[in-house]
């Protein structure tokens, strides 16, 4: 069984449309647990396997591995998937991007640490649930 993770780091996380990855049920569920979009695992969804996004042909044009990098972004994948990431989960891919595109990776990863961090445990928060799996504590995505 996956332990808790000690504490929340998203280094190598931030998948190239934005999804910060280690919010994501698919990393956090401790029984067969996926390991993000860069790690080939059995335990990845097809959908996730067969990513129009992570496979992209633009995508291996740009320098910075990102969507924001692209002459058409943003696209209507990456649109679609702000979309419902937005109106059911509280984040926005899109915003995700411009953030690392003008402020870079690592000031990215340093505010998801505190963005998804959980008041009560300290544990990493699952965008996909409305309270942390690790204490049960409710999360407020208004303040996010
Ligand atoms: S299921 Fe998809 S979005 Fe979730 S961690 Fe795996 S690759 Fe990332
Ligand atoms: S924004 Fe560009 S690189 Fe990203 S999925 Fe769309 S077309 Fe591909
Ligand atoms: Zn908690």
């Amino acid at each position: 069984m996956k332990e808790p993770k000690a504490s929340i780091s998203y280094k190598d996380l931030i998948a190239p449309c934005g999804m910060n990855c280690g919010v994501c049920i698919g990393y956090l569920r401790k029984r067969k647990p996926c390991c993000g979009c860069y790690e080939h695992s059995a335990n990845k969804p097809k959908h996730c396997i067969h990513c129009a996004i992570a496979g992209c042909e633009e995508l291996k044009k740009t320098d910075s591995g990102f969507c924001y990098d692209c002459i058409d972004f943003p696209c209507f994948r990456i649109k679609r998937l702000d979309k419902r990431y937005r109106s059911k989960y509280h984040m926005s891919m899109i915003e995700n991007l411009n953030y690392i595109k003008h402020q870079g990776l690592d000031s990215f990863i340093k505010n998801e640490e505190l963005r998804w961090k959980c008041q009560s445990c300290g544990k990493g928060i699952c965008v996909h649930h409305d309270e942390c799996l690790e204490c049960g504590a409710p999360f407020d995505f208004k303040y996010h």
